[in-house]
């Protein structure tokens, strides 16, 4: 399989491995950049994610 540079993966820093997450499955963007289910924000807080649904405006992307 080619490595396709457009292809989202999860840029979290393992410390304890030395390497980047680098899981290509579930990748969402957050604030810190792309992240698979177990490494977002939320969940490196120990916290559920909160999920996208009616009423929840942080998806929106509108322009100024
Ligand atoms: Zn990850």
């Amino acid at each position: 399989m080619k490595d396709d540079p457009q292809r989202p993966e999860c840029r979290h820093w393992i410390g304890a491995e030395q390497r980047h997450c680098r899981a290509g499955e579930g990748i969402r963007q957050y604030i810190p950049g792309p992240r698979c289910p177990a490494h977002t924000p939320s969940a490196l807080l120990g916290k559920p994610d909160p999920q996208p649904g009616p009423g929840w405006p942080i998806f929106r992307q509108e322009a100024p």
